[in-house]
């Protein structure tokens, strides 16, 4: 008789449990469901990165005084600045110089640092490629002009996240139907098709 309580009472325990679990599954849904959706459309849409955004960095092999300063002051030691000593012109001359974004922290420091300016942080931060040695970057990959969001003509630029009223970056506690900052995709696509239609 002992054990057939016992049993009945673990399996009132269990029974409680399962229903305190399936109540706090409900509950995340519900929270859910009070919320706006945060998402871009990417990459039809891409979010305007901030003024200060650290990315992809711009070399300008010109200005370079092969110093070293970059190399010195980046916590892993990462840009190489490959150069020889002319003595005819008792200065040093540049060859190569290179950053491997793959290692890269893109902490900003050699961008600081550097006495003429020559290193710039770009809005650039679609750096996925199939083989992590395409992203070690030459002098050539390094000058090449950044990538602009606001310059792309494929693609609508948002300034703030779409479906949240204008200034708005937390989706919950909002108004039933406030203005939303930005255009829902079919409205993007109606847009798209009356600019091709002129
Ligand atoms: S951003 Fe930082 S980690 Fe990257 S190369 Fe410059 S100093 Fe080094
Ligand atoms: S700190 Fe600037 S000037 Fe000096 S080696 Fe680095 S990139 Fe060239």
């Amino acid at each position: 008789m002992f054990k057939f309580l016992k049993q009945v009472g673990n399996y009132a325990k269990a029974t409680v449990q399962a229903a305190h679990h399936i109540g706090q599954g409900l509950a995340v849904t519900f929270d859910h469901m009070q919320r706006r959706p945060v998402t871009v459309q990417y990459p039809y849409e891409k979010l305007i990165p901030s003024e200060r955004f650290r990315g992809r960095i711009h070399f300008e092999f010109d200005k370079c005084i092969s110093c070293e300063v970059c190399v010195r002051v980046c916590p892993i030691n990462l840009p190489v600045v490959d150069w020889v000593f002319d003595p005819s012109v008792r200065k040093k001359t540049l060859n190569h110089y290179s950053i491997d974004f793959g290692v890269c922290i893109f902490c900003g420091n050699c961008v600081e640092y550097c006495p003429t300016n020559c290193l710039s942080h770009t809005e650039e931060y679609e750096l996925s490629v199939y083989e992590r040695h395409e992203l070690n970057y030459d002098s050539v990959a390094l000058g090449r002009l950044p990538y602009k969001v606001t310059e792309d003509p494929m693609v609508t630029p948002l300034r703030e996240l779409a479906y949240l009223p204008k200034g708005a970056i937390q989706p919950r506690n909002l108004l039933p139907n406030p203005q939303r900052a930005g255009l829902r995709p079919e409205e993007i696509l109606e847009q798209m098709g009356d600019h091709n239609a002129n």
